[in-house]
């Protein structure tokens, strides 16, 4: 492809992906393909000749768009969203036209001050109190991992990265029952090994009960074991259930142990003034996450994770080759070393867009928007009596099932609302997800989608409840 056909076929993309911003409504959310159904449309052998781009994206139009979950359709209720912005698309695409690998200053200085300006700037939009230094992660699961190996590695003095475990360390960490599963692998991929892993008790709202942290950290001290560190949640992904992080962070001074707050989701919430309570106690936090490329306009990835103890991070990642160094050496910030990849793809510019195109009180706004739009929905629900809600709404999340009077069986209960979801999403009007939440299947909504309108919110709710009445038990 030369360049002339580079520019003009840039134009006709930038004419379709803003047809298929504006019309996304008439995709059905989630893709009606069998397993192995584009895979037998792809031809087994590479070509051996160039293509013609024209054919290539027609291809692309047939293959592989009806096999696509459009993410960014106002009705894609599941999971949690990875949500984005006209702005973060268009950083996007210069990223790939700039084409940096952004492992060291030297290799972009631009790069890497931007990465720490737009990371001091998401610090202040969020209120995170003392001093951090941010850096970019592809993922909150990575930044969880940087944070174990950084609390592994000060508490060995980095004894471990040198020899290994010796088998006498017998170190324990501590998380919810309703803790991620990225802090398990976490845990795994460490070293410390699976069982080392606590899973604390959850009280009615499934927050860790404190008391039962510090129950378990003792237990352990007197089995002569190392409690190492605690990783809080706020925002569970089951329910966005917040953990109570300044108890938790007194007991983590009280041991000594390091604490790491995982807010992948809930932590754009704190942009918003009425939501900072959230980060009471964050000063006792060693380690923050939260991904914009969840609920902050910027797509998927970007994670941001802050750190206090910046030399200790360093310390645990650092390695110099002499190919890699460069004359400016500790003057300047290489953000090689302060996670696991050595290549870094160039994220802050996307932040950077999306910051400056809504303003700190445009990304309110649409996030207030959002929530307003959860609360109008958590309303229908309660008015409901064939249905209830499951967990507390923090946030945008509605925790639901189906539960007609008189069937109270459990396992009825659970299989009517899996139809009821399988049912939902068959149609690709919406796509909403599941979760257990103390053994009951519960249906989870989240109303996060960047364009989402209260009218999508609505018309989802109207197809659960009629397909809920279809199954004939609602
Ligand atoms: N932590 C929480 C609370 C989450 O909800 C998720 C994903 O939904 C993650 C961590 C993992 O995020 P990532 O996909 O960025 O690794």
């Amino acid at each position: 492809m030369d360049l002339e056909e580079f520019r003009r076929e840039a134009h006709r993309l930038a004419d379709w992906m803003a047809d298929y911003l504006e019309g996304i409504r008439v995709h059905p959310v989630k893709p009606r393909v069998r397993p192995g159904e584009i895979l037998g449309a792809l031809p087994g052998d590479p070509p051996e000749e160039g293509e013609s781009f024209p054919g290539i994206f027609a291809d692309f139009e047939k293959i592989v768009l009806p096999g696509i979950t459009h993410w960014q359709h106002p009705s894609f209720f599941a999971y949690f969203p990875a949500n984005s912005s006209p702005p973060s698309v268009l950083a996007e695409m210069l990223t790939a036209a700039l084409g940096a690998q952004c492992m060291s200053w030297a290799t972009s200085p631009a790069a890497t001050e931007l990465e720490e300006r737009v990371m001091e700037w998401l610090g202040k939009m969020i209120g995170l109190p003392g001093k951090y230094s941010g850096v970019i992660q592809d993922t909150a699961s990575a930044a969880t991992l940087v944070s174990l190996l950084t609390a592994r590695e000060k508490a060995s003095d980095l004894g471990i990265n040198e020899r290994g475990f010796t088998g006498k360390e017998r170190f324990t960490l501590y998380a919810s029952t309703e803790a991620h599963s990225s802090i398990e692998k976490a845990v795994k991929i460490a070293g410390f090994g699976k069982e080392s892993l606590r899973k604390i008790q959850v009280d009615g709202k499934y927050a860790l009960v404190p008391e039962e942290l510090e129950r378990a950290v003792r237990a352990d001290l007197e089995a002569g074991l190392r409690p190492l560190a605690v990783v809080g949640t706020l925002g569970t992904t089951g329910s966005t259930a917040m953990d109570p992080i300044r108890p938790m962070g007194e007991i983590c001074r009280r041991y000594g142990l390091w604490f790491h707050v995982d807010a992948a989701y809930a932590g754009t919430a704190m942009i918003l003034p009425e939501f900072r309570h959230l980060g009471d106690g964050l000063e006792y936090a060693d380690t923050f996450v939260f991904n914009p490329h969840k609920w902050m306009l910027t797509n998927f990835d970007c994670s941001a994770y802050f750190v206090r103890d910046e030399e200790a991070l360093v310390r645990t990642f650092e390695i110099l080759p002499e190919y890699l160094k460069t004359p400016e050496g500790k003057r300047v910030k290489n953000y090689r070393d302060w996670g696991i990849a050595l290549g870094r793809r160039f994220r802050a510019l996307k932040l950077w867009f999306v910051i400056r195109s809504y303003g700190v009180e445009g990304i309110r706004s649409i996030l207030r928007r959002h929530l307003e739009i959860a609360r109008r929905l958590e309303e229908e629900i309660r008015a409901r009596r064939d249905f209830e809600l499951l967990a507390p709404r923090t946030l945008n999340l509605l925790c639901f099932r189906c539960h007609p009077e008189g069937l109270d069986d459990l396992s009825r209960l659970n299989a009517l609302n899996e139809d009821l979801l399988q049912a939902v999403n068959a149609t690709g009007k919406a796509f909403l997800s599941h979760t257990k939440l103390r053994g009951a299947y519960t249906l989870r909504l989240v109303t996060g989608q960047t364009r989402v309108t209260l009218e999508d919110a609505l018309a989802a709710w109207d197809l659960i409840v009629r397909l809920a009445e279809g199954l004939g038990k609602g």
